[in-house]
């Protein structure tokens, strides 16, 4: 029988950090379940409701509206102790988490060792990759190495401790020979992770069942994707990417479900564009522009406080993602923080290092990081955008320049978002 409910994947077009979790906690009002298929406890959504601000870092952002249920994926690397960090901090402000949250019993999870290493690996490094040290690349790792534990395990005692001796392990033996030092304080983050397993395991689910099951009742279900399209392990800038798949394709195998259930897909994409960690950035602006946007968009990173690098809007990675991903509309977001800046540039284009002019994103990073990008130059609108809530009534410039985006990136504007507040958004109809 065919799924009569509806279902969106929100996924991010750039290097992450476009305001995903905005766009999320938009749309989560009209649907019942919100569903993360990715990534970890690196992401951060930062989340207005009145006037408190949300960080969240592995529970979905919808968590934030009343009833709605929220699940992680198997896809997912699950810190334990951060997630109940997390978990307690909302219900300390008076969120009421009961029945509401549910996490894939086939979800990997992030031990402190996974941490330690990644940090040893970072610090030893002649090309840092810029991770956040949270031990997400060391715990994709265990799991396409077939080490890793993941939440079903917790059930099972005895075999818990023998996959988790070995694992730890081997990676303590990596730390060491990184010249880093294992101290004891790595067997107490151990005893507190390992004690919060009983309390995960009263979360644990069948994910892709109950998306599954929730579709055929005809229920609305939303996929939130961390990090962005540039940051895609295959379709990414490798090697400066994170360590899973974070396009449209992932929420499938991410939650369990068949990709012929997603009916919709939004891409979000800032009305410029930014980038936090190593990598090339081709549309980087010159440093007095960097800094004036930085200040404008308040750009740095919700889980490290790290300054993102901000640069114009770059239409090729656009274009690539509505392709990857296979997007259905755009979400462009922080439209606003473009207001008092007198002249825009878009990237149309890139120029290759051998002079020829290319409208594809380049697989080879190296290559990319010699690109310089094709410009073109579009007007200002010079007036706030904050408190306009229909399109007709954006300035002129500023719907020109949204006109262009679209046409570059070839899929159509459906939510443009002109401030922080959930009530700073204009539905494209
Ligand atoms: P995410 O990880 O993709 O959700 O992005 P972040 O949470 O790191 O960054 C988004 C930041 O921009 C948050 O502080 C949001 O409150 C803020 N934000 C989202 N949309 C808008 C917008 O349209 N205008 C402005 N000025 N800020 C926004």
């Amino acid at each position: 029988m065919a799924a009569q409910g509806s279902c969106t994947v929100i996924v991010g077009c750039q290097w992450g950090d476009e305001g995903k979790g905005k766009i999320v906690d938009v749309l989560a009002e009209g649907v019942d379940i919100v569903a993360r298929y990715q990534g970890g406890a690196n992401a951060g959504h930062t989340v207005h409701v009145g006037e408190d601000e949300f960080v969240l870092h592995q529970i979905p952002s919808g968590i934030l509206h009343e009833g709605k249920k929220c699940l992680l994926g198997n896809g997912v690397v699950l810190d334990i102790r951060q997630f109940f960090e997390e978990y307690d901090a909302l219900i300390a402000r008076g969120v009421d988490l009961r029945g509401r949250v549910g996490v894939s019993n086939r979800a990997q999870l992030l031990f402190p060792y996974h941490r330690l290493l990644d940090n040893a690996a970072e610090d030893s490094a002649a090309q840092k990759i810029g991770t956040t040290g949270r031990g997400i690349g060391p715990a994709y790792e265990d799991k396409a190495g077939r080490r890793g534990v993941r939440v079903a395990d917790l059930g099972n005692t005895e075999k818990l401790q023998e996959r988790v001796h070995i694992a730890q392990d081997r990676i303590c033996r990596r730390v060491e020979q990184l010249g880093a030092v294992v101290t004891e304080q790595l067997d107490m983050e151990m005893a507190e992770a390992l004690a919060l397993g009983d309390r995960l395991l009263a979360l644990g689910t069948d994910v892709g069942r109950d998306i599954s099951r929730a579709l055929l009742d005809g229920r609305r279900v939303l996929l939130e994707g961390a990090q962005g399209t540039a940051l895609d392990l295959d379709h990414g800038t490798y090697p400066f990417v994170t360590s899973s798949n974070t396009t449209a394709a992932a929420a499938a195998t991410g939650t369990g479900i068949g990709p012929t259930s997603i009916d919709t897909v939004v891409g979000v994409v800032k009305a410029y564009t930014t980038r936090v960690g190593e990598g090339p950035f081709p549309t980087a602006c010159d440093p007095k522009m960097d800094e004036h946007i930085r200040a404008l968009g308040g750009e740095f990173g919700a889980t490290t406080g790290r300054p993102r690098r901000c640069g114009w809007f770059d239409s090729v990675l656009a274009r690539f993602a509505a392709q990857v991903n296979g997007l259905t509309g755009l979400a462009v977001t922080k439209l606003d923080v473009l207001d008092t800046i007198p002249e825009l540039q878009v990237a149309t284009g890139y120029r290759m290092p051998d002079g020829t002019v290319t409208d594809d994103f380049p697989a080879d990073t190296w290559s990319l990081s010699g690109v310089e990008p094709v410009y073109q130059t579009l007007p200002g609108w010079e007036q706030s955008t904050c408190e306009v809530r229909k399109l007709e009534n954006l300035p002129a410039n500023a719907r020109a320049y949204l006109d262009r985006v679209a046409e570059l990136a070839n899929a159509p504007v459906h939510w443009i978002s002109v401030g922080s507040k959930r009530s700073q958004i204009i539905e494209v109809a």
